[in-house]
């Protein structure tokens, strides 16, 4: 057999794996503290969720999203984003009934059919928060200081951070309006997708990555211009607690994000250090969505950070020295002595790693295993255990000491 695998997914391996859980531990432990609670979704959803959610005229759902029928015709898609299961399990659970404000983070998987390169992927992995409940712009500036700081706490730099306003349900159709009106002057120009999303979308045309069309976007209306006095003074007001904390942000009147359901603030953080890639968190407000799925009118927001475009960052900028504690293999000379040998791992393993060797093994053999598995001691226990007795050998400098049994909780004094 041919051993491959799909383009754009990849094993992480042993070696990885460290990194995963620094950010996954991070992550739980700061989320938690801001009393945000654990949710886990299913990884496929029906197609339709991401269609209403997402929005049609996204490259998401247009371009990217591996769906496929199961064996009853039903369409399902692999879930390219975390939001909007979230709101389905909000809404089908009737937390709304109970919880007036919902406060949920998730870690896991997300699915995108798109060109793989650095830091892009076919299969990657997302974590995010998303707050139910709240309209007041004190928790949009919370949000992204919670991004902010979560960075910051894995000693990231050279980050920024833009944000923008997309407006409400009110003054959103005089800028569509105005949309439509600059870019139908390049109908000509625009690809037949673009085309559609004149009539269908022309915000959409703002995410476009066409080149022809890039240029063209300079001189476009921009949201702000646009803003009801509401979502002016909300704008506002989460600047000001930007500055009321002294983080540092850059207003990006053009930014816009692939996501159909933003409200008002919308952000990004963005590094210098990934090359095209160079988006890390993106994030904003949904004030429609619940009401889009049929719920309850709920203001909502949140953000989602991709995790391998952070671990290529946490590499880059080498702050982060994965250790694991010292290995210690225990040779055991006779079955007599396993019950023994066990007792010894047992207490020893709240500071190490511990391998066992085999009484089935010559010492020979065991010693082999030892070297193999790369440990640093090795601790001998065989006929001297009947006096209390351990001999410990240093692996690395080939030093040997013995000690007593009674001492073993005072071994990493005697060994380090
Ligand atoms: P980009 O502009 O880079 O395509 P995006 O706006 O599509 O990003 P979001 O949908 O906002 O991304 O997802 C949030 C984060 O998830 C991104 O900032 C990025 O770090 C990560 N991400 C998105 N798509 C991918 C992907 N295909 N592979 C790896 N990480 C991704
Ligand atoms: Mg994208």
């Amino acid at each position: 057999m041919n051993l491959g695998i799909p383009r754009g997914v990849q094993d992480i391996l042993p070696d990885e794996t460290p990194f995963w859980h620094l950010i996954e531990n991070t992550a739980r432990n700061l989320f938690e503290k801001y009393n945000y609670e654990e949710i886990r979704t299913p990884i496929f959803e029906f197609t339709e969720l991401f269609i209403k959610g997402t929005g049609e005229t996204t490259d998401i759902v247009m371009k990217e999203m591996y769906t496929f029928q199961d064996k009853k015709g039903r369409s399902l898609t692999l879930r390219p984003e975390g939001t909007p299961g979230v709101i389905r399990a909000y809404l089908m659970n009737k937390i709304y009934a109970t919880t007036p404000i919902w406060k949920v983070y998730y870690i896991g998987p997300m699915f995108r059919y798109e060109r793989p390169q650095a830091g892009r992927y076919r299969q990657f992995h997302q974590l995010g928060v998303e707050v139910l409940g709240r309209k007041d712009p004190y928790i949009d500036f919370e949000i992204i200081n919670l991004a902010i700081e979560f960075l910051k706490t894995l000693e990231l730099e050279n980050l920024e951070v833009e944000i923008n306003s997309l407006g409400c349900t009110k003054c959103r159709p005089a800028y569509r309006e105005a949309l439509k009106n600059y870019f139908s002057q390049y109908k000509d120009i625009l690809s037949p997708i673009d085309q559609e999303r004149l009539e269908r979308n022309p915000l959409r045309i703002l995410d476009s990555k066409d080149e022809k069309i890039i240029p063209l976007k300079e001189n476009a209306p921009q949201p702000l211009d646009f803003l009801c006095d509401d979502c002016k003074n909300h704008f506002e007001r989460v600047l000001n607690y930007m500055n009321e904390a002294d983080l540092s942000f850059k207003i990006s009147p053009k930014l816009v994000r692939g996501l159909d359901y933003y409200t008002r603030t919308v952000f990004e953080i963005t590094t210098t250090s990934l090359g095209a890639q160079n988006a890390v968190v993106g994030g904003g407000r949904y004030d429609n969505l619940v009401e889009t799925y049929g719920g309850p009118s709920t203001p909502g927001l949140g953000f989602a950070l991709g995790i391998e475009r952070l671990i290529l960052l946490l590499k880059q900028q080498n702050k982060i020295k994965i250790e694991r504690p010292p290995l210690i293999f225990i040779a055991i000379e006779k079955e007599k002595h396993v019950k023994k040998a066990m007792e010894i791992a047992k207490s020893l393993r709240t500071n190490y790693r511990v391998e066992m060797g085999s009484p089935e093994e010559s010492l020979r053999t065991q010693l082999k295993w030892a070297d193999k598995l790369n440990s640093d001691y090795v601790i001998f226990v065989n006929q001297g255990i009947e006096n209390n007795i351990l001999k410990i050998k240093n692996f690395k400098t080939g030093e040997e000491k013995e000690i007593k049994i009674e001492d073993i909780k005072e071994l990493q004094h005697v060994v380090l």
